[in-house]
Formats: structure tokens, C-alpha cells, sequence
């Protein structure tokens, strides 16, 4: 059988560029409209029981290079199951896949798929639970929903929303685990939670992109978290919905949901730098961030991104507009593609359980957090 490759499905991903015996040259298409490629994901067929090559050779083109060193891509034959290929390397701009498979049908992704059909699957169930409030909050470039719940009945106002990056999937499996712990009717922290808090939450913001398997953008090439000061219609309707409801109900504590390329770890970046910096909302960022670390062993406050110097806050990314907007706790979680290196996972690395087990660890912090956020709203 001549091996061949397919990306025609949910959040699909590869162009085939040559082939030679078992060895295939692959590209990663770009974002439509825009520069920015990263994400992968493909069926390889017919490769049972052989020495199969997967040369990306336009990896030292994509947005983050430096996510390819110490990556490992991920592989599975049921779609549900999806563990590291050990053999993945990158030389002189090319992302090298070696492997046996087992079956002559593979999927390879660049981190564990999260499809719209599983979002799907979450909406509804989480949609159809009795103190939930589910709407659309509007119709995406492609005509999918903006799916929102509202659920709480305390006056603290949290929001949660993730994908703006389509390609960042852990931050949907963050989502799933976040929601199975605040809706689960036994669970103490989160009866406690929902009393004290009213949570606004957007599982997917990026469908589209989702859908399409970009890496960073919408349907027509707009990176939605650079467009929170200023979105529109045409471009970032999934940014004007979500930013107009939040002027309907305020927002008091928020978090971002994203993964990132090239860190090895999870870590928090905050709203530094922002025209009206205020110590006493700061200091309860970073009290969280404490409470995090002592919640999660996932967690840790070493690694991140520089902060920004003062006044020089880019306001069009979420966190920084909603602290600056609302004068919210507001945050940007980030996890790793590669692997927590501190406690790492040979066999599956970064993973969907380990995204869940990160997100119960969120509210239970959060939760931890509620006093001095009723102390900071009485004033
Ligand atoms: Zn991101």
C-alpha cells in the first residue's frame, strides 16, 4: 500500500509536499488570511509495521520556533488514547516525526485534538443542567454560536474563557475539567463558589479557527487576543459579543485560558504595566498565583514571560483591558505543549487529565481567594 496523509476534518491540518518510499515531506498550512502556523494534525494511512518518516519542513517558519526543540509530537490510534512519539526531533528547520505505527491508520496532532463535535458534546451537557443559563451569544464569521453559561448566584462576578488561540487546545480540555468540578452537586468547593459568585463562562471563543485547525486566528485571520481594545463586527465579532456582555454584568476576577509553545511549564501572566496599576488589585493576582502553586503541583512562579515595564501595557490583549476596564483580578493562564519539566510524564507528557487536574486546582485557589475579593468589592 503507498502510505498517504488526510487533514479534510475537524481541526485537520497538513499539506503533503513529495514523497519517497516511507519517508513524506509535510507542511503546516498557514492560518487563512494570515502568516501564523504551528498546529498539525492528520490521519497517516497505510503505514502498519513500517519505518515511516514525517518531514515537516517548514516547521522553522512557524510562529514559535523555539516550541520545536525538546517537542515531541503526539500520536494515536483511537482518537482517544494519545501519547508521545519519542523519535520527534528538529534540525536545521525541520520537525522530524520517526515512527512503527501499529495500525494503517494513525492520527498525529500537535497536541491532543479538542474537536467542535466535543465541544458540542459540553455545551449541551453542560447546557441542560438545571441552574445553568446557557445562551449563543452570537453567530461567528462561519455561522457557528458563541456558546456562554452563566450559573451562581453570589455577587462576585468571575469569568472564564479560553481559545481565543484555536491551536492552544488545552485550553478547552482546562475548560471541560473546570466544568465537570463546578457543576458536580457534591463537590463542597464549588457548592461554596456558586454561592459566593456568579461565573460567566465561554469554553471556546475561537470556533472557527477551531474548526479550521489554526493555530492562532478566527476565519479571517484575526488574532482575537489583540483586538480587545477595539473589535469589531468584520473582524473579531467573537471579542465584541463576549466584551459586551461583560459591560452588562462587570467583572470582578477573570482568567484567560491559553497554551504556550516554547515554556515547559505552567505559569500565570497578570496585567503589569497598565495605565491605572493599582497595588491592592495586583497583590490579589498575585495571592492567587500563591494559592495556585500550593494547590497544584503542576504549578509553579518561576517560569513565565517578562512583565511589562510601567505604562506599557499592550491594553488590545484581554487581561490587561479588563484590568484596566473593570478593575478586575484578571489573568492569562498558560500550559505547556511540550511537558511540565519539573514533574514530568515520559509517556504523555503535557496531558487532558493533567489540564483537568490544573483547572480543579484553579477553583480551589479561587475559592481560597473569595474573602479578600468580597473585602476589595465592599470597598
Ligand atoms: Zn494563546
Amino acid at each position: 500500500m503507498t502510505l498517504s496523509v488526510t487533514s479534510a476534518f475537524d481541526s485537520g491540518n497538513i499539506r503533503l509536499v513529495s514523497q519517497q518510499d516511507d519517508r513524506l515531506e509535510l507542511e503546516i498550512v498557514k492560518d487563512h488570511q494570515s502568516d501564523f502556523y504551528q498546529w498539525f494534525h492528520f490521519k497517516l494511512v497505510g503505514g502498519a509495521g513500517r519505518e515511516v518518516e514525517l518531514a515537516i519542513t517548514n516547521a522553522g517558519g512557524a510562529a514559535y520556533v523555539d516550541g520545536w526543540p525538546g517537542y515531541e509530537a503526539l500520536m494515536s490510534i483511537d482518537r482517544e488514547e494519545w501519547t508521545r512519539v519519542k523519535s520527534t526531533s528538529y534540525e536545521d528547520g525541520t520537525l522530524t516525526i520517526r515512527l512503527v505505527p501499529d495500525t494503517d491508520c494513525v492520527y498525529l496532532a500537535y497536541f491532543v485534538p479538542y474537536s467542535m463535535e466535543r465541544h458540542l458534546d459540553l455545551v449541551a451537557t453542560v447546557a441542560a443542567l438545571p441552574d445553568v443559563d446557557y445562551r449563543s451569544l452570537g453567530k461567528t464569521i462561519d455561522g457557528q454560536d458563541l456558546d456562554y453559561f452563566q450559573m451562581g448566584e453570589g455577587d462576585l462576578v468571575v469569568w472564564m474563557y479560553a481559545r481565543q488561540h484555536p491551536g492552544e487546545s488545552q485550553a478547552e480540555w482546562w475548560m471541560e475539567g473546570m466544568l465537570e468540578k463546578l457543576t458536580d452537586p457534591d463537590d463542597p468547593v464549588s457548592r461554596k463558589l456558586l454561592s459566593e459568585c456568579t461565573f460567566h463562562i465561554v469554553p471556546n471563543m475561537n470556533p472557527d479557527g477551531s474548526k479550521r485547525g489554526h493555530l492562532r486566528t478566527n476565519a479571517v485571520g484575526t488574532n482575537l487576543n489583540r483586538e480587545w481594545d477595539n473589535p469589531t463586527e468584520e473582524k473579531s465579532p467573537e471579542v465584541l459579543y463576549v466584551r459586551n456582555r461583560m459591560d452588562e454584568t462587570g467583572v470582578d476576577f477573570a482568567m484567560d485560558v491559553h497554551g504556550d509553545e516554547a515554556i515547559p511549564a505552567n505559569f500565570l501572566a497578570g496585567f503589569e504595566g497598565i495605565p491605572s496599576f493599582d497595588e491592592k488589585q495586583y497583590d490579589l493576582f498575585k495571592q492567587f498565583s500563591s494559592l495556585l502553586v500550593a494547590n497544584c503541583p503542576d504549578f509553579q512562579e518561576e517560569k513565565g514571560y517578562e512583565v511589562s515595564k510601567p505604562g506599557e501595557a499592550n491594553l488590545s490583549m484581554s487581561t490587561t483591558q479588563l484590568a484596566e476596564r473593570f478593575g478586575a483580578v484578571s489573568m492569562t493562564l498558560e500550559m505547556p505543549f511540550k511537558d511540565n519539566d519539573d514533574l514530568p510524564d515520559p509517556i504523555y507528557g503535557w496531558s487532558t487529565e493533567r489540564c483537568k487536574y490544573l483547572a480543579h486546582g484553579c477553583l480551589n485557589a479561587l475559592a481560597q481567594l473569595v474573602p479578600d475579593l468580597k473585602a476589595r468589592k465592599k470597598g
